[in-house]
């Protein structure tokens, strides 16, 4: 029998158990831990609230959280509960998979002012992280900055434009809905550092902006290269510059139809926040011009005004004591997956914050690889290890308050209860109450 213990139960988390059931089959069991008492990570608190279609994954997780050689242990936080080292005692295979839940931060002055924040705070915010479910963001002014120009800035761009009605049959969380009502915003500026062709938006993503019912976005002309120049681009990109080129013939009578209008800022790299009473005001930006790919400033600088700022400018793992990490990159220092004898990491603890929910299958499935050549060469010892009864005996011997997939349904039946109408949920935001709400 092997034993393997995963590190995180979002997508990452739960294709490598996947693919663990499919090398092993009944040989194996696998334990997918969680510091939360709800499984699903980035699918449940990254993934935005409008996208349910994404969300559905969830449902291939728990087949094979269901299945008898894979369980859940939620609420048990490794690193603090139970160290690596304890793990990998108990286990043939510790894999790290707990994705890059940290914002990368920009390093510029002002950084730290009131209503500025990460993305990872503020998608957390609206999709109801315990951890930043206070955020509190005050939405009374009128121009919202958002850097960045990836698909979580246009998650963020998106939620801030829609109204009520346009969250019907979303999960966003009821604070959010409630604060996001309150909006004064009439301007929202997405700020990119390089061109038209160097976004990172995706064309399904960038074409909803074209369907807002109170939101139209705007860009100038000016800012798009030759057309002729689309044609070198691969065919994702170029049909993102497509949905670009038709946002900049929008004529301009439209928009006295949309109070918010969504602007596209190129060439445009911040280099400081600037405040008063310590709460933002404005964003001082650097004209500059693409060079070799790079963005390189031209010496003019403007400041854009700015009640609120979104930076979206991509994540960072959060370390675990004793596993070595790469600092300037942002994740475990890893080779293909290997970290150190029996300690592997999979999804966006391995290559960083890039590619979608799917590109962590083949992730899976090849860390479980790299795992069965280990184990086939005696590389992970041979054997005897004591896997589930062993943690379970630790679990009880430090007291810890174990949360089982079988908990999460209970949490999960009356999060669906409470849902407002047309809603799937309306999810716990505090962890008090997950761990209560199992009681059924
Ligand atoms: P991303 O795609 O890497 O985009 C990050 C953006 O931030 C880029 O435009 C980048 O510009 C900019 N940036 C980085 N450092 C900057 C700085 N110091 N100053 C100004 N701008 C800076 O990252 P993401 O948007 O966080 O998305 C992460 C991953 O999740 C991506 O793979 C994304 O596709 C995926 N995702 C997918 C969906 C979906 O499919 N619906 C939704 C959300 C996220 P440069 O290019 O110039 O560096």
């Amino acid at each position: 029998m092997r034993h393997i213990a995963i590190i995180g139960s979002g997508p990452a988390g739960y294709y490598t158990a996947e693919a663990a059931q499919k090398q092993w089959g009944d040989d194996v069991r696998v334990d997918v831990f969680d510091m939360l008492p709800v499984p699903y990570g980035l699918i449940r608190t990254g993934v935005a609230p409008d996208h349910q279609s994404i969300k559905g994954v969830s449902k291939r997780y728990e087949a094979t959280a269901l299945s008898d050689n894979v369980r859940f242990v939620g609420n048990v936080m490794i690193g603090k509960d139970v160290s690596v080292a304890e793990l990998q005692q108990l286990y043939d295979a510790v894999v790290i998979a707990t994705g890059a839940p940290h914002d990368r931060k920009m390093d510029l002055p002002g950084e730290d002012l009131g209503n500025v924040f990460g993305s990872a705070a503020f998608v957390g915010w609206y999709n109801g992280h315990p951890m930043f479910a206070n955020l509190d963001p005050d939405l009374s002014g009128d121009t919202a900055v958002v850097i960045g120009m990836g698909n979580v800035a246009l998650d963020v761009t998106r939620i801030l434009s829609k109204s009520r009605a346009e969250f019907a049959g979303s999960d966003i969380v009821a604070h959010a809905l409630d604060i996001l009502d309150t909006s004064k915003l009439k301007r929202i500026v997405v700020l990119g550092r390089r061109g038209p062709h160097q976004i990172m938006m995706t064309p399904k993503e960038l074409g909803e902006l074209s369907h807002l019912t109170r939101a139209a976005p705007r860009v100038d002309p000016v800012d798009l290269p030759e057309e002729g120049e689309d044609a070198l681009l691969e065919p994702g990109l170029r049909k993102s510059v497509t949905h670009l080129r038709s946002f900049a013939a929008i004529p301009e009578s439209h928009y006295a139809d949309y109070p918010i209008e969504i602007e596209f800022d190129f060439f445009a790299s911040p280099r400081a926040l600037i405040g008063s009473a310590g709460k933002v005001e404005a964003v001082e930006v650097e004209r500059t011009k693409v060079e070799a790919g790079r963005a390189v400033g031209t010496g003019e600088v403007y400041t854009i005004p700015a009640s609120m700022v979104v930076c979206c400018i991509g994540y960072r793992s959060s370390p675990i004591p004793d596993v070595p990490f790469d600092e300037r990159a942002g994740r475990f220092a890893n080779d293909e997956g290997r970290i150190l004898p029996g300690l592997y990491c999979v999804g966006w603890a391995r290559r960083g914050p890039s590619g979608t929910i799917g590109t962590n299958r083949p992730d899976g499935f090849s860390v479980v690889e790299k795992i069965a050549e280990d184990m086939a060469a005696g590389a992970l010892g041979h054997g005897g290890k004591q896997g589930r009864p062993g943690f379970d005996a630790l679990a009880e011997r430090r007291g810890l308050d174990v949360v089982t997939f079988r908990d999460w349904k209970k949490i999960e039946a009356q999060e669906e209860a409470r849902a407002r109408e047309g809603a799937p949920r309306e999810k716990f935001v505090d962890v008090a109450d997950m761990i209560e709400a199992r009681k059924g």
